[in-house]
């Protein structure tokens, strides 16, 4: 989306990050960058201690490696956080090296289902975007909508088995989780919890390079939202280069957003969603053409946040 809207400050997240992880797992749990944006989390914190066996077995080994909370959601993914934390935010990797993250959101909401289902649109999946990328053999990440996977699921796998490719989460159904937020519906307060939880779920079924990143639709979200999601364990991706491809006329404007202000360890928001961002495919060509000339390398989200 093509508006930074305001934000719980970076500090004060980090605070309460601070102070939860302290709480969960001792002193010194969080490296704290020099750059603000960006934050590190410690490679392997238990999500939560598992409850002692009722029987213990008398020959269970003494040092049994950490049980998760819920299989497929360990510590070790990239972007885990300790569970009950509220959220870090991220808008960028460390300004150092030359690796950028090419992001590319999966919106689905019911409204554009029914658009395919009707047949006024064709397809919301870019496959000329993937087929670029596999040939070309670049590292993406992909922030899916769940309803985006159930409608996709052949390319969900495809996009699974690409070693280069990483997915993260981007709700459900792609409703807003703030009152005001470019108009989109909004998900009740009470339902935010599930809707992300369910979206992880979904999208774990695939395999391939799982992390616990997560993106708010249109990057709307406040201290109510960034709670709801403290169960989750996970870290929330903005993003420092809004390329401003929904809906855009010509490649060029894209290409120029994309490049305008990207710096080592940027974060850039592209859609791949087709009827609704038509010119991704053509703008990315010249995206890529810029990023080389600029020494810049396309790299897997975990890599640009230090966390691969
Ligand atoms: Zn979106």
């Amino acid at each position: 989306m093509p508006v930074k809207i305001p934000r719980v400050p970076v500090v004060a997240v980090l605070a309460a990050v601070a102070a939860a992880a302290a709480l969960l797992t001792g002193p010194s749990p969080l490296r704290t960058p020099a750059s603000a944006g960006m934050v590190r989390m410690p490679a392997a914190v238990p999500a939560t201690q598992s409850p002692a066996p009722a029987t213990p077995r008398a020959s269970a080994p003494a040092s049994a490696p950490p049980v998760t909370a819920r299989p497929g959601i360990g510590p070790e993914l990239p972007g885990a956080t300790p569970v009950g934390s509220v959220p870090p935010v991220v808008d960028h990797g460390p300004r150092t090296g030359n690796k950028v993250a090419l992001t590319f959101d999966a919106d689905m909401t019911g409204a554009m289902r029914r658009q395919l289902r009707s047949g006024a649109v064709r397809s919301y999946a870019n496959l000329k975007i993937i087929d670029l990328l596999e040939r070309e053999g670049v590292p993406a990440t992909f922030f899916l909508t769940g309803m985006w996977v159930e409608q996709y699921p052949a390319l969900t796998r495809r996009l699974a088995a690409n070693p280069r490719f990483e997915l993260a989460n981007h709700t459900y159904g792609h409703l807003a989780f703030t009152p005001d937020c470019y108009g989109l519906p909004r998900v009740p307060e009470r339902e935010m919890t599930a809707d992300v939880a369910r979206t992880f779920d979904l999208v774990a079924g695939y395999g391939g390079r799982q992390t616990r990143y997560f993106r708010f639709p249109g990057l709307c979200h406040d201290r109510n939202a960034l709670d709801a999601l403290a169960p989750l364990g996970l870290t929330v991706v903005d993003g420092d280069v809004v390329s401003g491809d929904p809906f855009a006329k010509s490649w060029r404007p894209v290409v120029r957003a994309a490049l305008d202000g990207v710096r080592p360890g940027s974060v850039i928001i592209l859609h791949v969603t087709e009827a609704n961002a038509p010119m991704t495919d053509e703008a990315l060509p010249h995206i890529l053409a810029g990023l080389a000339e600029r020494g810049l390398e396309p790299a897997p989200l975990s890599e640009v946040l230090g966390q691969g």
